[in-house]
């Protein structure tokens, strides 16, 4: 692989992928891993990979499996909750886990880099909340992936699994929490790292640092022409498939390459901010992700949570995420980026978009209006004893949700979206929710779409079993598959 800011003249590749975070480098190690013999380039215009979304700090680290995450499971009109997501995002999940349990047996990745095992605590002191919580608990724990989640609501227990939160709590208040003891913390920063090490030592890409996308066109039938800038002036390269992974500046290039899928797509960015606990003994006094229930109007993604990190490999305490709003779309971006990314095919459903989520709007209002106490305030409802000189505030990644023309309007869609081309010869992923846990599963479905007639070979289909023993099986249906696979990726990956 060449660290470099130049490419000769004559440069092709079968693939090109624009950005260096995880998704991109996910699909760079698959693809590569498929087949070693493909030129891949992966284009960053930072001087570094994962310095956006990816870096450690810019995100929650939370190994998303429906563990604790309430969002996952909704309440339905007659009153039971949708727990399909839950399972869903579980088996993407696994998946993930599965992918990395076979690179960590062929010696490839080394899970301790980026891997912390951490239990996942829901956490909820009303009444309403605990009543949801102990639905959620008895509905999700009927299904395998989570027969192993524990519930309480007896204050003793509960500070032995989060003596923080408990500490000098009021004893009228009632609590309730659940608990599932194989619950993971990543650092995707690192992941991202590990895999770029891998396609290093394969000398299988091209990493093209400090070199900013800025155009993406074709002529007809014609490979993708991308240009590129960088400190040695402007050149353009060719390749028959590009992958924008770009995170937040994924649709400004998806709109530059002119396809007709991604004309109904805009974007709302939303920017978040943790506090971080600068006092090493309290870090060591708490170990877990403790989820709570997000305030009316807040979107999903700003659930509270007091989070157990491990940030190149230091234990650390976070708490947030809170909310914030500007009009750039990655954290090193433009602030001209939202008004750049309006055209006349998304003008109306950005704007119907903003009529219909008035409370989002007011949510962000409020949220970028707090100060230091008011943030130490909110913690407190998770860390009672919270005392504001034992936390900074640090700047998360930004979010660029999505926005979408559909058959009522726009409509904003709080997931992940990968809109391809109708030849696959383009894919570009838009949104960031669950995200980086789910990248495995993402990438899965950019080859299924893009490489559609290389999935059929056998001689792929073959590797794909290999790296992911589950590949074509749905392990939710299978419990002898799911407990074998849970228990491999746990032994492989030191889990247990
Ligand atoms: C506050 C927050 C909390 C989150 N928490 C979690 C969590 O707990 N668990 C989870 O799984 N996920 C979480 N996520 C989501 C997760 O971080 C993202 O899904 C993931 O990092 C996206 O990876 P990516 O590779 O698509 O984007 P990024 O990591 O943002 O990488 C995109 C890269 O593209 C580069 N780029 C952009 N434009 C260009 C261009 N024109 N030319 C060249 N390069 C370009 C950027 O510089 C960047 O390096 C969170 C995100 C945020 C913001």
């Amino acid at each position: 692989m060449i660290f470099s800011n130049a490419l000769g003249s004559e440069a092709r590749f079968d693939a090109v992928l624009i950005g260096a975070g995880i998704m991109s480098t996910t699909l760079a190690v698959l693809l590569h891993e498929l087949e070693p013999e493909l030129r891949i380039l992966i284009v960053e215009k930072l001087d570094a990979p994962a310095l956006e979304s990816s870096s450690a700090l810019n995100n929650a680290g939370t190994g998303h499996a429906a563990n604790c995450e309430f969002n996952y499971t909704p309440r339905q009109a007659d009153g039971s909750l949708n727990i399909k997501k839950a399972l869903l995002i579980n088996s993407f999940f696994e998946s993930s886990l599965e992918f990395w349990a076979s690179m960590t047996e062929m010696g490839k990745l080394s899970p301790e880099n980026f891997l912390h095992w951490v239990p996942h605590i829901s956490f909820v002191s009303n009444q309403e909340d605990i009543s949801f919580l102990r639905q959620r608990y008895r509905e999700l724990t009927h299904h395998q992936p989570f027969v192993d989640m524990q519930w309480s609501e007896d204050s003793k227990e509960l500070e032995e699994w989060i003596p923080l939160v408990m500490l000098n709590r009021d004893v009228t208040q009632k609590v309730a929490a659940t608990r599932m003891h194989r619950g993971t913390d990543i650092d995707f920063g690192a992941l991202t790292s590990s895999y770029l090490d891998i396609l290093k030592k394969d000398g299988a890409v091209e990493l093209l640092l400090s070199t900013n996308v800025i155009d993406i066109h074709r002529s007809g039938n014609e490979p993708w022409e991308i240009s590129l800038v960088n400190k040695t002036g402007s050149f353009s390269i060719q390749t028959p498939f590009v992958f924008i992974g770009a995170g937040g500046g994924s649709l400004p290039l998806l709109q530059k390459s002119g396809i007709a899928e991604g004309k109904v797509y805009g974007g709302f960015p939303v920017s978040g901010q943790w506090l971080v606990c600068n006092d090493p003994d309290l870090a060591e006094r708490h170990n877990a992700k403790v989820y709570g229930k997000s305030a009316t109007g807040a979107p999903p993604m700003s659930v509270p949570h007091l989070d157990t990190r491990w940030i190149k490999g230091q234990r650390s305490l976070l708490f947030g995420p809170f909310a914030g709003f500007n009009t750039r779309f990655l954290k090193n971006g433009s602030n001209l980026d939202l008004f750049r990314s309006i055209q006349l095919s998304n003008l109306v459903p950005m704007i119907q978009t903003g009529f219909k989520n008035y409370d989002l709007i007011k949510y962000l209002f409020r949220q970028v209006q707090l100060n230091h106490i008011d943030r130490v305030n909110s913690l407190k409802s998770f860390f009672p004893e919270a005392k504001p000189e034992n936390w900074t505030l640090s700047v998360a990644g930004q979010r660029v949700q999505i926005i979408k023309q559909g058959s009522q309007g726009g409509v904003l869609k709080l997931g992940t979206e990968v809109v391809t081309s109708a030849d696959g010869s383009l894919a570009a992923l838009l949104g960031a929710s669950p995200g980086a846990s789910t990248a495995v599963s993402i990438m899965l479905e950019v080859l299924e779409r893009c490489w559609r007639k290389k999935m059929q070979t056998h001689h792929w289909q073959e590797r794909m079993k290999k790296l992911l023993p589950s590949f074509g099986k749905d392990i939710n249906a299978d419990k002898s598959l799911f407990e074998k696979l849970r228990n491999r990726s746990d032994y492989l990956l030191g889990l247990k």
